[in-house]
């Protein structure tokens, strides 16, 4: 191994340490010869190193006055915007997406954090009518505890900020893990919270093997919360370990997002939604469009122009000048792109453009569109996190939500129509946590909630903006008779 690539450290206890003999490799999806960086492979017992310090540091951390928790959080948004670029360079390279993406997630990132540090003045209970004399009723908010945050490689740094800030702003101590195609972007927001004056221990960092320190982070009786995103799979698992101890349980998992096209569409307005929702990011967004829902009347018309359009997106180095598609994350998100765009042919859809992988050094496959997919096919049915898309063809509205309706997921729905009565429809009766209309698939507001229905989300709790605070907090009732 050369001995000047760079190793990194975990955080654990307020003590950087960079350890373990056979460390994880952090490579470049655009040329996979590059290792960006070294990490450790924590062990079980830094795991539980880090649970037992984020305990320890919880009666101080939760006793700091919240606007003091704030400032913290407003340091470190301003530390993140004097790196920005910076950190947006470290992205690209370690999770392939271009670097005009990866600019706009850090960004993202940083504003995340000034919005929570501004809850610090805000967040609060309510007073009640009390039902006897003299008597003030009122809640508090209090933080769960310790809670494990545990996040995909997708948006290496957005994901973690709209977990980790409303954690901390409310009160709680954390163990993050991020995944293991890109921890180098989430040391560099771990980072910015030190220096900006994170107490030790109110922030462990770890990394390495996600099931081994995964299962420990979401079964040790000392997590009193977890917030995941990942896949369906592993959510199962996190659920179920956390249900031992009834810790509370946030998860956000895949997506098999429809546009809808009605046939009074702005054309133009639906092929940029398309192409913005199903290649944008590389299709690698849990929100990302992978069926195009067509009205009958104009799917050819649809059809052609989104094919011209696409087929000139250029694919590459994101951090290379007009590169508009950046490579799968690693060998196993281009081999399963691979396998869906073979299976969509067996399967019997019309293969429209794309449908191969580019040779060279990274994990680079073209954008791939299939027309006459029926909604039982698995490429309609299963999450492929590629930049592939379906047509489906439907016959008006109704029969539009339907096939929208016909997967086992409901995180993002998008419809593109000028007709107001249908839009409104459409917005009621789709089974998804986000609609769409006349937007992407993909793209949220930071003070917004967030999250999916059916097998997209545990159902259990939203997240982002204030909805973040009932998942990280717990309301105390306070009866005080003063008469
Ligand atoms: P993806 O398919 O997006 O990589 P995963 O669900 O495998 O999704 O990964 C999401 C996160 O969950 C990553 O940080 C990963 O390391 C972590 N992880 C993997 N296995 C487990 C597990 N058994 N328990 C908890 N977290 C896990």
């Amino acid at each position: 191994m050369a001995t000047n690539i760079k190793s990194y450290p975990n955080l654990i206890d307020g003590t950087w340490k960079t350890s373990s003999d056979t460390p994880l490799e952090d490579r470049n999806p655009a040329d996979y010869d590059e290792i960006v960086g070294l990490f450790p492979m924590a062990t079980l017992d830094d795991t539980k190193n880090a649970i037992q310090s984020a305990r320890s540091a919880f009666p101080g951390w939760s006793r700091t006055p919240a606007p003091a928790r704030g400032a913290i959080l407003d340091k470190a948004s301003q530390i993140l915007t004097s790196r920005l670029d910076d950190i947006a360079t470290v992205l690209t390279r370690e999770e392939g997406k271009t670097l005009a993406e990866a600019k706009g997630e850090v960004t993202r990132a940083r504003d995340i954090f000034k919005y929570y540090a501004g809850e610090g003045w805000r967040c609060s209970g309510q007073v009640l009518p009390g039902s006897v004399d003299d008597e003030l009723l009122y809640t508090r908010r209090e933080p769960l505890g310790v809670v494990s945050i545990i996040t995909p490689w997708n948006f290496p740094i957005a994901i973690p900020a709209w977990k980790i800030a409303p954690a901390l702003i409310y009160g709680n101590t954390v163990v993050f893990k991020p995944a293991e195609d890109a921890p180098h972007t989430a040391l560099l927001l771990v980072e910015a919270l030190v220096e900006a004056g994170l107490p030790p221990g109110v922030i462990n960092f770890l990394t390495g093997d996600g099931a081994s320190i995964g299962t420990e982070m979401t079964s040790n009786p000392n997590v009193n919360g977890i917030s995941f995103t990942g896949s369906h799979n592993t959510g199962t698992k996190v659920y179920q370990n956390a249900i031992k101890n009834m810790a509370r349980v946030q998860l956000e998992m895949g997506g098999k997002n429809a546009l809808v096209v009605l046939k009074d569409a702005d054309l133009e307005l639906a092929v940029k939604l398309a192409i913005t929702g199903g290649f944008g990011l590389t299709g690698q967004a849990c929100t990302a469009t992978s069926r195009i829902i067509v009205e009958e009347e104009i799917a050819d018309t649809f059809v052609l122009a989104l094919t011209a359009a696409t087929k000139n997106l250029k694919v590459g180095n994101g951090l290379e000048n007009g590169v508009q598609m950046g490579p799968l994350v690693n060998q196993d998100q281009l081999q399963t792109s691979q396998n869906y765009m073979a299976l969509g042919q067996q399967e019997g859809a019309i293969l429209l453009l794309g449908g191969e992988v580019d040779g060279g050094k990274g994990y680079f496959a073209h954008a791939t569109i299939f027309d006459h997919v029926e909604p039982t096919m698995r490429i309609a049915q299963e999450e492929i996190f590629g930049p592939v898309v379906g047509i489906i063809r439907a016959k008006g509205l109704n029969d539009a939500i339907e096939k929208a309706n016909a997967i086992p997921f409901g995180l993002s729905a998008g419809v593109v129509t000028n007709n107001l009565k249908e839009a409104f429809a459409f917005a009621n009766r789709v089974d998804a946590g986000v609609v769409k209309i006349n937007e992407p698939t993909t793209g949220l507001a930071l003070n917004a909630p967030f999250g999916g229905f059916k097998g997209s989300s545990a159902n259990t709790f939203k997240e982002q903006g204030q909805a973040a605070m009932d998942f990280y907090t717990r309301t105390k009732t306070i009866y005080v008779n003063h008469g």
